[in-house]
């Protein structure tokens, strides 16, 4: 027998055990017996994981920790019996050390709780990506739990689709007025978020009324002015995700004004859009709930047959990697292929079902959007994101130099006060 599929196994033991644990996870919120002993979890803390009482703290250990531990055992000794395969016994083992704990916690033996549950500070990072962390669970205890099952590996919740939770959730959604604004927000409706249609749209003309009753789904329309974006500051401490889909697209033309409103309405205005609304995220719970997806379009990295679309679409994008070095809450990218549109005639894709894509995929927490029928995107996307992602870590640095700071903060608030 040699060592290294036997070293797989292991691995593979622990990822086992992990979604055998997220099972029973999602059928304590399915089934009535389970739920009961579950529900303990659920009461035993507080918004900053600080537990309510020891006592629901030490019953939630023995009604629903250990239990579940248990079951993780149980399974993966039945797996490692029927296939004989040594390495799947490691996942038994793993099992029993939370049993272990979750008995000693239970008897108050064992004072610190697990990373995920750890009490009394602050949301300090956004939900990672990759595995579960703080941030990550919280979501499920106070923003939906019916979401965000997953204990280590977020692969359960992608499954299930449980990766990000809509319901309830006020999405504001810029470029409202047009094709793919309105495709968004009848699917967001129908996911049952509350979607805020923000247009720049001289139909406002017609009366608020009017407007919102144009866009079918949305709860709310609201008008801005591109140069104005600080005014809709106010409205976006309500918001909890921001859609920033609002574009123009000047075909062939290149003169200085198409240029200047290219990267004005294509770019700039997003990217103010952005870090207004990256203001109102606190580590409270915005760190959490809150998130910022910008539509960039495959343009970003393929023909648009549009010279000055493209050049202010990769601006965005890149500016978006900036930002996503170090923002306080998700940033995600929509990377969309040809849709019929009126800015695009040369759309193939439907727009309603664009969106219906932008959405399955969002719920599996997939942070590049990227739905096309241009297989080049699929291939040079990525590439350019993992490429620019390490180049901006490596020499983006995360302060101005103190002498600049001051000269800075009085240019932003000279800006402020314009
Ligand atoms: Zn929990
Ligand atoms: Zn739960």
């Amino acid at each position: 027998m040699t060592y290294a599929p036997q070293l797989l196994w292991v691995l593979a033991a622990v990822f086992l055990a992990e979604m055998t644990r997220d099972f029973y996870h999602f059928l304590s919120h399915q089934w009535t017996p389970l739920q009961r002993l579950h529900n303990w979890h659920h009461r035993a803390y507080r918004k900053d994981f600080s537990p309510v009482s020891t006592e629901v703290y030490r019953q939630a250990q023995l009604y629903n920790d250990a239990p579940e531990a248990i079951f993780m055992m149980a399974v993966m000794a039945l797996a490692a019996g029927t296939t004989q395969i040594l390495g799947l016994w490691v996942g038994v083992i793993y099992s029993a050390g939370f049993l272990g704990s979750a008995l000693l916690r239970s008897r108050g033996l064992l004072a610190s709780s697990d990373i995920t549950h750890e009490p009394g500070v602050p949301l300090s990072g956004i939900p990672s990506y990759w595995l579960v962390n703080r941030t990550y669970h919280w979501r499920h205890h106070f923003d939906d739990t019916n979401a965000y099952y997953a204990g280590l590996f977020p692969m359960s919740d992608k499954l299930l689709g449980t990766a990000l939770s809509l319901k309830g959730k006020t999405v504001a959604v810029t470029g409202a007025s047009g094709t793919m604004g309105r495709a968004l927000i009848k699917a967001l409706a129908k996911a049952g978020a509350k979607p805020v249609a923000l247009t720049t749209s001289s139909r406002k003309s017609a009366g608020r009324e009017a407007a919102s009753r144009e866009i079918a789904g949305a709860v709310k329309t609201m008008t801005w002015q591109v140069g104005q974006e600080q005014s809709l500051q106010a409205a976006l401490r309500k918001v909890d995700i921001l859609i920033i889909n609002h574009g123009v697209n000047v075909m062939g033309a290149r003169s200085p004004q198409a240029i200047e409103q290219s990267l004005e309405v294509n770019a700039l205005s997003g990217w103010r859009l952005m870090e207004a609304f990256l203001e109102t995220v606190d580590d409270r719970t915005g760190r959490a709930t809150k998130e910022v997806w910008v539509n960039t379009s495959e343009a970003e990295v393929s023909p648009a047959f549009s010279p000055l679309y493209e050049v202010s679409k990769r601006l965005m994008g890149d500016l978006i990697n900036v930002r996503r070095t170090d923002a306080p809450c998700i940033v995600r990218k929509i990377v969309l292929g040809p849709f019929k549109s009126e800015l695009n005639p040369y759309g193939v894709m439907g727009a309603d079902f664009i969106a219906r894509c932008v959405l399955f995929l969002a719920r599996r927490d997939i942070r590049n959007i990227i739905v096309t029928i241009n297989p080049l995107t699929c291939l040079m996307f990525p590439i350019k994101e993992v490429v620019q992602a390490v180049y901006f870590r490596l020499f983006l640095k995360g302060r101005f130099p103190k002498e600049h700071l001051s000269k800075e903060q009085d240019v932003q608030r000279k800006r402020k006060h314009s």
